[in-house]
Protein backbone atom coordinates (compact mmCIF):
# COMPACT_ATOMS: atom_id res chain seq x y z
CA UNK A 1 0.00 0.00 0.00
CA UNK A 2 0.87 3.50 -0.47
CA UNK A 3 1.50 3.79 3.18
CA UNK A 4 4.83 2.16 2.71
CA UNK A 5 5.58 3.51 -0.51
CA UNK A 6 6.49 7.44 -0.92
CA UNK A 7 4.40 7.73 -4.41
CA UNK A 8 2.90 5.40 -6.89
CA UNK A 9 6.36 4.47 -9.30
CA UNK A 10 7.77 3.14 -6.68
CA UNK A 11 4.31 0.92 -4.98
CA UNK A 12 4.43 -0.10 -9.11
CA UNK A 13 7.52 -1.34 -9.12
CA UNK A 14 7.35 -3.39 -6.05
CA UNK A 15 4.38 -4.95 -7.15
CA UNK A 16 5.80 -5.85 -10.56
CA UNK A 17 8.98 -6.93 -9.56
CA UNK A 18 7.12 -9.15 -6.54
CA UNK A 19 4.20 -10.35 -9.70
CA UNK A 20 7.19 -11.18 -11.83
CA UNK A 21 9.17 -13.20 -9.53
CA UNK A 22 6.13 -14.70 -8.48
CA UNK A 23 4.57 -15.75 -11.38
CA UNK A 24 7.28 -16.43 -13.44
CA UNK A 25 7.08 -13.91 -16.11
CA UNK A 26 9.32 -12.07 -17.73
CA UNK A 27 7.72 -8.43 -18.33
CA UNK A 28 4.96 -6.80 -15.79
CA UNK A 29 2.74 -3.83 -16.55
CA UNK A 30 0.30 -1.41 -14.86
CA UNK A 31 -1.86 0.63 -17.22
CA UNK A 32 -4.28 3.11 -17.49
CA UNK A 33 -7.19 2.75 -19.94
CA UNK A 34 -9.25 5.73 -20.97
CA UNK A 35 -11.66 5.30 -23.91
CA UNK A 36 -9.63 3.96 -26.80
CA UNK A 37 -6.19 4.80 -25.67
CA UNK A 38 -3.97 2.66 -23.36
CA UNK A 39 -1.33 4.30 -21.10
CA UNK A 40 1.76 2.68 -19.75
CA UNK A 41 2.17 4.02 -16.03
CA UNK A 42 4.40 1.91 -14.93
CA UNK A 43 6.97 -1.14 -16.34
CA UNK A 44 9.02 -4.07 -14.49
CA UNK A 45 11.67 -4.64 -15.31
CA UNK A 46 13.08 -1.38 -16.84
CA UNK A 47 14.70 -2.11 -19.37
CA UNK A 48 11.49 -4.29 -21.15
CA UNK A 49 11.54 -1.86 -24.58
CA UNK A 50 8.35 -0.06 -22.82
CA UNK A 51 8.47 2.92 -20.48
CA UNK A 52 5.71 4.91 -18.30
CA UNK A 53 4.40 7.39 -20.89
CA UNK A 54 3.63 5.21 -23.37
CA UNK A 55 0.17 5.44 -25.20
CA UNK A 56 -0.70 2.60 -27.63
CA UNK A 57 -4.05 2.03 -28.92
CA UNK A 58 -6.43 -0.13 -26.65
CA UNK A 59 -6.99 -2.24 -29.92
CA UNK A 60 -3.37 -3.07 -30.65
CA UNK A 61 -2.64 -4.60 -26.94
CA UNK A 62 -3.81 -7.80 -25.62
CA UNK A 63 -5.90 -5.79 -22.57
CA UNK A 64 -8.53 -5.14 -24.99
CA UNK A 65 -9.38 -8.65 -23.78
CA UNK A 66 -9.43 -7.46 -20.46
CA UNK A 67 -11.55 -4.96 -21.17
CA UNK A 68 -14.31 -6.77 -23.54
CA UNK A 69 -14.34 -9.73 -21.09
CA UNK A 70 -14.06 -7.62 -18.06
CA UNK A 71 -12.54 -9.70 -16.30
CA UNK A 72 -9.05 -11.56 -15.44
CA UNK A 73 -7.71 -13.40 -18.40
CA UNK A 74 -4.83 -16.02 -18.75
CA UNK A 75 -3.83 -17.69 -21.82
CA UNK A 76 -0.45 -19.89 -20.77
CA UNK A 77 0.42 -19.68 -25.46
CA UNK A 78 -1.11 -17.45 -27.02
CA UNK A 79 -0.43 -19.15 -30.18
CA UNK A 80 -2.80 -21.94 -29.07
CA UNK A 81 -5.19 -19.62 -28.17
CA UNK A 82 -7.56 -18.72 -30.57
CA UNK A 83 -8.38 -15.20 -29.54
CA UNK A 84 -4.57 -14.22 -29.97
CA UNK A 85 -3.23 -16.62 -32.51
CA UNK A 86 -3.18 -13.85 -34.97
CA UNK A 87 -2.55 -11.08 -32.44
CA UNK A 88 0.45 -8.93 -33.58
CA UNK A 89 1.44 -9.15 -29.99
CA UNK A 90 2.02 -12.87 -30.68
CA UNK A 91 2.83 -12.30 -34.56
CA UNK A 92 5.41 -9.47 -34.40
CA UNK A 93 6.79 -9.72 -31.12
CA UNK A 94 6.70 -13.17 -30.58
CA UNK A 95 4.88 -12.86 -26.74
CA UNK A 96 4.23 -16.56 -25.75
CA UNK A 97 2.25 -16.11 -21.94
CA UNK A 98 -0.35 -12.98 -20.58
CA UNK A 99 -1.80 -13.28 -17.47
CA UNK A 100 -3.95 -9.90 -16.71
CA UNK A 101 -6.35 -8.57 -14.23
CA UNK A 102 -8.57 -4.96 -14.21
CA UNK A 103 -8.43 -2.84 -12.00
CA UNK A 104 -11.06 -1.42 -10.88
CA UNK A 105 -11.88 1.90 -9.34
CA UNK A 106 -15.23 3.38 -7.69
CA UNK A 107 -16.79 -0.08 -9.80
CA UNK A 108 -15.20 0.68 -13.25
CA UNK A 109 -12.08 -0.22 -15.14
CA UNK A 110 -9.56 2.01 -14.57
CA UNK A 111 -6.29 -0.14 -16.25
CA UNK A 112 -4.76 -3.20 -16.31
CA UNK A 113 -1.94 -4.97 -14.10
CA UNK A 114 -0.31 -7.54 -16.54
CA UNK A 115 2.09 -9.90 -17.40
CA UNK A 116 3.54 -11.41 -20.20
CA UNK A 117 6.11 -13.89 -20.89
CA UNK A 118 8.20 -14.43 -24.42
CA UNK A 119 8.11 -18.59 -22.91
CA UNK A 120 4.65 -20.15 -23.41
CA UNK A 121 4.02 -22.04 -20.37
CA UNK A 122 3.59 -25.89 -19.92
CA UNK A 123 1.25 -25.61 -17.98
CA UNK A 124 -1.73 -23.76 -17.14
CA UNK A 125 -1.56 -20.90 -14.73
CA UNK A 126 -2.54 -22.20 -11.27
CA UNK A 127 -5.40 -20.77 -9.04
CA UNK A 128 -2.44 -18.93 -6.78
CA UNK A 129 -1.54 -17.69 -9.89
CA UNK A 130 -4.32 -15.53 -10.79
CA UNK A 131 -5.34 -15.63 -7.15
CA UNK A 132 -2.46 -13.50 -6.87
CA UNK A 133 -2.68 -11.14 -9.94
CA UNK A 134 -6.26 -10.44 -8.95
CA UNK A 135 -5.48 -9.76 -5.39
CA UNK A 136 -2.46 -7.22 -6.24
CA UNK A 137 -4.97 -5.21 -9.00
CA UNK A 138 -7.50 -4.96 -6.22
CA UNK A 139 -5.23 -3.68 -3.63
CA UNK A 140 -3.87 -0.81 -6.82
CA UNK A 141 -7.59 0.05 -7.34
CA UNK A 142 -8.19 0.32 -3.27
CA UNK A 143 -5.09 2.70 -3.43
CA UNK A 144 -5.87 4.51 -6.44
CA UNK A 145 -9.62 4.93 -5.05
CA UNK A 146 -8.15 6.28 -1.53
CA UNK A 147 -5.60 8.83 -3.40
CA UNK A 148 -8.62 10.32 -5.67
CA UNK A 149 -10.44 10.46 -2.33
CA UNK A 150 -8.01 12.16 -1.04
CA UNK A 151 -7.25 14.57 -3.62
CA UNK A 152 -10.98 15.23 -4.14
CA UNK A 153 -10.84 16.06 -0.48
CA UNK A 154 -8.09 18.29 -0.49
CA UNK A 155 -9.47 20.38 -4.04
CA UNK A 156 -12.79 21.03 -1.81
CA UNK A 157 -10.94 21.97 1.35
CA UNK A 158 -9.52 24.41 -0.89
CA UNK A 159 -12.80 25.65 -2.69
CA UNK A 160 -14.18 26.11 0.71
CA UNK A 161 -10.97 27.77 2.29
CA UNK A 162 -11.40 30.15 -1.08
CA UNK A 163 -14.69 30.88 -0.60
CA UNK A 164 -14.46 32.29 2.84
CA UNK A 165 -11.95 33.97 1.69
CA UNK A 166 -14.24 35.24 -1.42
CA UNK A 167 -16.72 36.15 1.36
CA UNK A 168 -14.60 37.57 3.90
CA UNK A 169 -13.28 40.16 1.25
CA UNK A 170 -16.94 40.29 0.41
CA UNK A 171 -18.05 41.44 3.36
CA UNK A 172 -15.10 43.26 4.45
CA UNK A 173 -14.65 46.01 1.75
CA UNK A 174 -18.88 45.78 0.42
CA UNK A 175 -19.54 49.44 -0.07
CA UNK A 176 -22.78 48.41 1.54
CA UNK A 177 -23.31 47.85 5.07
CA UNK A 178 -22.92 44.25 6.58
CA UNK A 179 -23.37 42.73 9.72
CA UNK A 180 -23.97 39.53 11.82
CA UNK A 181 -26.05 40.07 14.34
CA UNK A 182 -27.45 37.44 17.14
CA UNK A 183 -30.91 37.08 17.75
CA UNK A 184 -30.72 39.10 20.93
CA UNK A 185 -29.74 41.81 18.54
CA UNK A 186 -26.31 42.03 19.83
CA UNK A 187 -23.51 42.78 16.47
CA UNK A 188 -21.80 39.89 16.16
CA UNK A 189 -19.93 41.38 13.38
CA UNK A 190 -19.93 44.76 11.33
CA UNK A 191 -18.06 45.62 7.50
CA UNK A 192 -16.61 49.17 7.58
CA UNK A 193 -19.34 50.39 5.44
CA UNK A 194 -21.82 50.01 9.26
CA UNK A 195 -19.11 51.77 11.15
CA UNK A 196 -18.64 54.97 8.93
CA UNK A 197 -22.76 54.83 8.68
CA UNK A 198 -23.37 54.55 12.40
CA UNK A 199 -20.00 56.54 13.52
CA UNK A 200 -18.77 53.67 15.86
CA UNK A 201 -15.54 51.80 15.97
CA UNK A 202 -16.06 47.90 15.10
CA UNK A 203 -15.49 46.90 18.39
CA UNK A 204 -17.95 49.53 20.02
CA UNK A 205 -20.71 48.40 17.74
CA UNK A 206 -19.41 44.62 19.46
CA UNK A 207 -20.42 46.00 22.83
CA UNK A 208 -23.87 46.79 22.14
CA UNK A 209 -26.96 45.66 20.54
CA UNK A 210 -28.83 47.23 17.50
CA UNK A 211 -31.51 48.08 19.75
CA UNK A 212 -30.15 50.82 21.32
CA UNK A 213 -29.08 52.31 18.35
CA UNK A 214 -31.95 52.26 16.80
CA UNK A 215 -34.68 55.54 16.48
CA UNK A 216 -37.49 54.74 19.47
CA UNK A 217 -40.26 55.64 16.98
CA UNK A 218 -38.97 52.73 14.69
CA UNK A 219 -37.97 50.04 17.44
CA UNK A 220 -41.64 48.19 17.77
CA UNK A 221 -41.71 47.74 13.81
CA UNK A 222 -38.34 46.37 14.10
CA UNK A 223 -38.58 44.26 16.83
CA UNK A 224 -42.12 42.60 15.57
CA UNK A 225 -40.69 41.77 12.30
CA UNK A 226 -37.76 40.13 14.12
CA UNK A 227 -40.01 38.12 16.40
CA UNK A 228 -41.91 37.15 12.83
CA UNK A 229 -38.56 35.90 11.48
CA UNK A 230 -37.60 33.61 14.57
CA UNK A 231 -40.83 32.44 14.67
CA UNK A 232 -40.94 31.23 10.89
CA UNK A 233 -43.55 33.08 10.25
CA UNK A 234 -41.42 34.86 7.42
CA UNK A 235 -38.07 34.12 5.96
CA UNK A 236 -36.31 37.72 6.13
CA UNK A 237 -37.72 41.41 5.67
CA UNK A 238 -36.82 45.01 4.76
CA UNK A 239 -37.49 48.18 6.61
CA UNK A 240 -36.71 51.78 6.60
CA UNK A 241 -35.41 53.24 9.96
CA UNK A 242 -33.77 55.91 11.43
CA UNK A 243 -30.17 54.57 13.40
CA UNK A 244 -28.61 57.25 16.16
CA UNK A 245 -25.40 57.93 14.59
CA UNK A 246 -22.58 58.62 17.29
CA UNK A 247 -23.04 62.34 17.33
CA UNK A 248 -26.99 62.07 18.20
CA UNK A 249 -27.90 62.88 14.82
CA UNK A 250 -30.50 60.02 13.26
CA UNK A 251 -29.39 58.90 9.76
CA UNK A 252 -31.51 56.78 7.77
CA UNK A 253 -31.18 53.05 6.40
CA UNK A 254 -32.49 50.76 4.05
CA UNK A 255 -32.73 47.43 6.39
CA UNK A 256 -32.64 44.06 4.86
CA UNK A 257 -32.94 40.93 7.41
CA UNK A 258 -32.38 37.16 6.97
CA UNK A 259 -31.71 34.48 9.20
CA UNK A 260 -29.38 31.87 9.42
CA UNK A 261 -30.61 28.85 10.80
CA UNK A 262 -27.82 25.45 12.20
CA UNK A 263 -27.73 22.40 10.90
CA UNK A 264 -30.85 21.44 12.88
CA UNK A 265 -33.05 24.40 11.79
CA UNK A 266 -32.68 26.21 14.94
CA UNK A 267 -32.24 30.35 14.29
CA UNK A 268 -28.56 31.12 14.53
CA UNK A 269 -28.14 34.74 13.67
CA UNK A 270 -29.21 37.02 11.74
CA UNK A 271 -27.55 38.52 8.48
CA UNK A 272 -28.27 42.21 7.99
CA UNK A 273 -27.69 44.51 4.91
CA UNK A 274 -27.80 48.15 5.79
CA UNK A 275 -27.98 50.95 2.83
CA UNK A 276 -27.48 54.34 3.94
CA UNK A 277 -30.67 56.12 2.67
CA UNK A 278 -29.68 59.65 4.08
CA UNK A 279 -29.06 61.44 1.11
CA UNK A 280 -32.43 60.16 -0.59
CA UNK A 281 -34.61 60.97 2.91
CA UNK A 282 -33.71 64.28 3.08
CA UNK A 283 -34.08 65.02 -0.59
CA UNK A 284 -37.76 63.09 -0.20
CA UNK A 285 -38.21 65.36 2.95
CA UNK A 286 -37.11 68.20 0.97
CA UNK A 287 -39.43 67.35 -1.99
CA UNK A 288 -42.64 66.70 0.27
CA UNK A 289 -41.90 70.14 1.94
CA UNK A 290 -41.45 71.47 -1.43
CA UNK A 291 -44.99 70.31 -2.47
CA UNK A 292 -46.85 71.18 0.67
CA UNK A 293 -45.61 74.89 -0.15
CA UNK A 294 -46.93 73.97 -3.51
CA UNK A 295 -50.42 72.95 -2.54
CA UNK A 296 -50.62 75.92 -0.56
CA UNK A 297 -49.83 78.48 -2.98
CA UNK A 298 -51.31 76.76 -5.51
CA UNK A 299 -54.85 76.79 -2.80
CA UNK A 300 -54.27 80.68 -2.30
CA UNK A 301 -53.92 81.06 -6.06
CA UNK A 302 -57.39 79.41 -6.38
CA UNK A 303 -58.88 81.61 -3.66
CA UNK A 304 -57.39 84.79 -5.06
CA UNK A 305 -58.99 83.84 -8.42
CA UNK A 306 -62.14 83.31 -6.88
CA UNK A 307 -62.10 86.21 -4.43
CA UNK A 308 -62.91 89.77 -5.23
CA UNK A 309 -60.08 91.51 -3.34
CA UNK A 310 -61.83 94.70 -2.14
CA UNK A 311 -64.43 92.91 -0.27
CA UNK A 312 -63.46 89.50 -0.41
CA UNK A 313 -66.72 87.97 -1.49
CA UNK A 314 -66.52 85.79 -4.57
CA UNK A 315 -65.31 87.68 -7.71
CA UNK A 316 -68.05 87.35 -10.52
CA UNK A 317 -65.93 84.56 -12.25
CA UNK A 318 -66.52 82.78 -9.30
CA UNK A 319 -70.41 83.57 -9.27
CA UNK A 320 -70.67 82.63 -13.24
CA UNK A 321 -69.49 78.74 -11.95
CA UNK A 322 -71.61 78.82 -8.69
CA UNK A 323 -74.81 80.24 -10.94
CA UNK A 324 -74.15 77.02 -13.37
CA UNK A 325 -73.68 74.56 -10.75
CA UNK A 326 -76.44 75.65 -8.80
CA UNK A 327 -78.51 75.71 -12.08
CA UNK A 328 -77.69 72.11 -12.75
CA UNK A 329 -78.41 70.73 -9.56
CA UNK A 330 -81.60 72.64 -9.02
CA UNK A 331 -82.61 70.98 -12.08
CA UNK A 332 -81.83 67.73 -10.61
CA UNK A 333 -83.55 68.70 -7.18
CA UNK A 334 -86.95 70.33 -9.00
CA UNK A 335 -86.13 72.61 -5.89
CA UNK A 336 -86.29 76.36 -6.52
CA UNK A 337 -83.51 78.66 -6.96
CA UNK A 338 -83.68 82.33 -6.61
CA UNK A 339 -81.53 85.53 -7.44
CA UNK A 340 -80.90 88.68 -5.95
CA UNK A 341 -79.07 91.50 -7.72
CA UNK A 342 -77.81 94.56 -5.25
CA UNK A 343 -76.83 97.99 -6.37
CA UNK A 344 -75.64 100.64 -4.55
CA UNK A 345 -77.89 103.79 -4.83
CA UNK A 346 -76.16 107.22 -6.01
CA UNK A 347 -73.14 105.75 -5.57
CA UNK A 348 -71.18 107.98 -7.78
CA UNK A 349 -72.34 110.81 -5.95
CA UNK A 350 -70.86 109.11 -3.14
CA UNK A 351 -68.02 109.03 -4.31
CA UNK A 352 -67.98 112.58 -5.54
CA UNK A 353 -69.01 113.60 -2.33
CA UNK A 354 -66.20 111.65 0.00
CA UNK A 355 -63.92 110.55 -2.59
CA UNK A 356 -62.79 106.92 -4.04
CA UNK A 357 -61.31 105.49 -0.60
CA UNK A 358 -64.40 106.47 1.12
CA UNK A 359 -66.36 104.53 -1.57
CA UNK A 360 -64.19 101.53 -1.10
CA UNK A 361 -64.73 101.52 2.58
CA UNK A 362 -68.72 101.33 2.01
CA UNK A 363 -68.30 98.83 -0.69
CA UNK A 364 -66.75 96.35 1.56
CA UNK A 365 -69.20 97.27 4.72
CA UNK A 366 -72.28 96.73 1.97
CA UNK A 367 -70.74 93.02 1.12
CA UNK A 368 -70.40 92.54 5.05
CA UNK A 369 -73.73 93.24 5.58
CA UNK A 370 -74.97 91.06 2.23
CA UNK A 371 -73.02 87.93 3.24
CA UNK A 372 -74.58 88.45 7.14
CA UNK A 373 -77.76 88.58 6.01
CA UNK A 374 -76.92 85.48 4.15
CA UNK A 375 -77.73 81.76 4.92
CA UNK A 376 -75.27 79.23 5.50
CA UNK A 377 -75.93 77.91 1.51
CA UNK A 378 -76.25 81.19 -0.17
CA UNK A 379 -73.42 82.64 -2.37
CA UNK A 380 -72.87 86.46 -2.18
CA UNK A 381 -70.58 87.42 -5.31
CA UNK A 382 -69.48 90.99 -6.18
CA UNK A 383 -71.31 91.04 -9.80
CA UNK A 384 -69.18 94.73 -10.65
CA UNK A 385 -68.53 98.21 -9.94
CA UNK A 386 -70.88 98.70 -6.98
CA UNK A 387 -73.21 95.93 -7.73
CA UNK A 388 -73.72 92.42 -6.04
CA UNK A 389 -75.29 89.34 -6.83
CA UNK A 390 -76.64 87.02 -4.12
CA UNK A 391 -77.96 83.45 -5.15
CA UNK A 392 -80.28 81.72 -2.94
CA UNK A 393 -80.44 77.69 -3.46
CA UNK A 394 -83.30 76.10 -2.39
CA UNK A 395 -85.46 79.43 -2.46
CA UNK A 396 -89.19 80.16 -3.79
CA UNK A 397 -90.45 83.78 -4.69
CA UNK A 398 -91.81 84.24 -1.34
CA UNK A 399 -88.30 83.48 0.81
CA UNK A 400 -86.47 84.91 -1.69
CA UNK A 401 -88.88 88.60 -1.25
CA UNK A 402 -88.30 87.89 2.33
CA UNK A 403 -84.23 87.80 2.19
CA UNK A 404 -84.58 90.44 0.02
CA UNK A 405 -85.84 93.10 1.84
CA UNK A 406 -83.66 91.78 5.01
CA UNK A 407 -81.09 92.66 2.60
CA UNK A 408 -82.12 95.96 1.55
CA UNK A 409 -82.70 97.09 5.34
CA UNK A 410 -79.42 95.43 6.37
CA UNK A 411 -77.80 98.05 4.19
CA UNK A 412 -80.19 100.94 4.86
CA UNK A 413 -78.69 100.30 8.51
CA UNK A 414 -74.91 100.75 8.16
CA UNK A 415 -73.80 103.24 10.40
CA UNK A 416 -70.61 103.51 10.24
CA UNK A 417 -70.83 105.70 6.54
CA UNK A 418 -70.19 109.04 6.19
CA UNK A 419 -74.12 109.23 5.30
CA UNK A 420 -76.53 106.20 4.58
CA UNK A 421 -76.02 104.01 2.23
CA UNK A 422 -79.35 102.60 0.05
CA UNK A 423 -79.26 100.16 -2.19
CA UNK A 424 -82.54 98.75 -4.96
CA UNK A 425 -82.48 95.04 -5.68
CA UNK A 426 -83.84 92.80 -8.09
CA UNK A 427 -85.28 89.70 -7.58
CA UNK A 428 -86.11 86.76 -9.99
CA UNK A 429 -86.99 82.61 -9.05
CA UNK A 430 -86.69 79.85 -11.02
CA UNK A 431 -88.61 76.80 -10.33
CA UNK A 432 -88.31 73.60 -12.06
CA UNK A 433 -91.69 71.89 -11.36
CA UNK A 434 -92.81 74.86 -12.93
CA UNK A 435 -91.12 74.85 -15.94
CA UNK A 436 -90.72 71.25 -16.05
CA UNK A 437 -89.10 70.21 -19.44
CA UNK A 438 -87.42 73.30 -20.04
CA UNK A 439 -83.75 73.81 -19.49
CA UNK A 440 -82.72 76.84 -18.08
CA UNK A 441 -79.27 79.00 -18.89
CA UNK A 442 -78.01 81.93 -16.25
CA UNK A 443 -79.46 84.39 -18.73
CA UNK A 444 -82.79 83.27 -17.90
CA UNK A 445 -82.54 83.99 -14.21
CA UNK A 446 -80.11 86.85 -14.51
CA UNK A 447 -82.47 89.20 -17.02
CA UNK A 448 -85.39 89.38 -15.44
CA UNK A 449 -83.38 90.21 -11.83
CA UNK A 450 -81.55 92.92 -13.51
CA UNK A 451 -85.46 94.23 -15.08
CA UNK A 452 -86.35 94.03 -11.76
CA UNK A 453 -83.61 96.01 -10.38
CA UNK A 454 -84.50 98.27 -13.35
CA UNK A 455 -87.87 98.89 -12.29
CA UNK A 456 -86.96 99.13 -8.44
CA UNK A 457 -84.71 102.28 -9.77
CA UNK A 458 -87.12 103.70 -11.95
CA UNK A 459 -89.35 103.03 -8.90
CA UNK A 460 -87.25 105.81 -6.81
CA UNK A 461 -85.17 103.62 -5.26
CA UNK A 462 -84.06 101.66 -2.24
CA UNK A 463 -86.79 99.47 -2.78
CA UNK A 464 -87.04 95.14 -3.66
CA UNK A 465 -88.71 94.69 -6.44
CA UNK A 466 -89.24 90.56 -7.90
CA UNK A 467 -89.31 89.79 -11.35
CA UNK A 468 -92.73 87.85 -10.77
CA UNK A 469 -94.15 91.19 -9.41
CA UNK A 470 -93.67 93.77 -12.40
CA UNK A 471 -96.54 94.49 -14.11
P1 LIG B 1 -77.73 104.44 -9.49
O1 LIG B 1 -78.46 104.73 -8.27
O2 LIG B 1 -78.53 104.68 -10.74
O3 LIG B 1 -77.17 103.08 -9.50
O4 LIG B 1 -76.57 105.46 -9.57
P2 LIG B 1 -75.07 105.18 -9.44
O5 LIG B 1 -74.34 106.46 -9.32
O6 LIG B 1 -74.82 104.22 -8.34
O7 LIG B 1 -74.78 104.42 -10.78
P3 LIG B 1 -73.69 104.64 -11.84
O8 LIG B 1 -73.67 103.40 -12.67
O9 LIG B 1 -73.92 105.95 -12.58
O10 LIG B 1 -72.36 104.81 -11.08
C1 LIG B 1 -71.74 103.75 -10.39
C2 LIG B 1 -70.59 104.29 -9.63
O11 LIG B 1 -69.98 103.32 -8.81
C3 LIG B 1 -69.53 104.85 -10.55
C4 LIG B 1 -68.27 104.38 -9.96
O12 LIG B 1 -67.39 105.39 -9.70
C5 LIG B 1 -68.63 103.69 -8.71
N1 LIG B 1 -67.84 102.53 -8.50
C6 LIG B 1 -67.81 101.37 -9.21
N2 LIG B 1 -66.86 100.51 -8.72
C7 LIG B 1 -66.24 101.15 -7.68
C8 LIG B 1 -65.18 100.81 -6.80
O13 LIG B 1 -64.60 99.74 -6.85
N3 LIG B 1 -64.82 101.71 -5.83
C9 LIG B 1 -65.47 102.91 -5.73
N4 LIG B 1 -65.10 103.76 -4.76
N5 LIG B 1 -66.44 103.28 -6.56
C10 LIG B 1 -66.83 102.39 -7.52
MG1 LIG C 1 -74.58 100.10 -11.03
MG1 LIG D 1 -75.63 102.22 -8.48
Amino acid sequence: MLVEHDNFPALYADYLATGNRLLGMEVGIVSRIEGPSYTVLAVQPAEAGYAAGDVFELGETLCALVVGEDRLVAIESLGADRRTEHHPVYVDHRLAAYLAAPIRVFGAIYGTLNFTSSIGRAEPFCDEDRDLVELMAGSLGRVIERDIAEQERALAAQLIHENGELFENAFRHAPIGMALVGTDGRWLRVNAAVTQMLGYSEDELLEIDFQSVTHPEDLDADMELVRSVLAGEIDSYRMEKRYFHRHGHTVWGLLSVSLVRDEWGRPRNFVSQIQDITDQKRAQQELDRKNQELQRVNAQLEELAMVDPLTRVLNRRAFSQRLDAELSQCQRSGLPLSLLLVDVDHFKRFNDDFGHLEGDKALCRVAHELSSAARQNDIVARYGGEEFAVVLPNTDGAGCRVVAERMRTAIERIASAPRPLTASVGAATYVPRRNRGTEIDPAGLIRPADEALYAAKGSGRNVALHADDLA
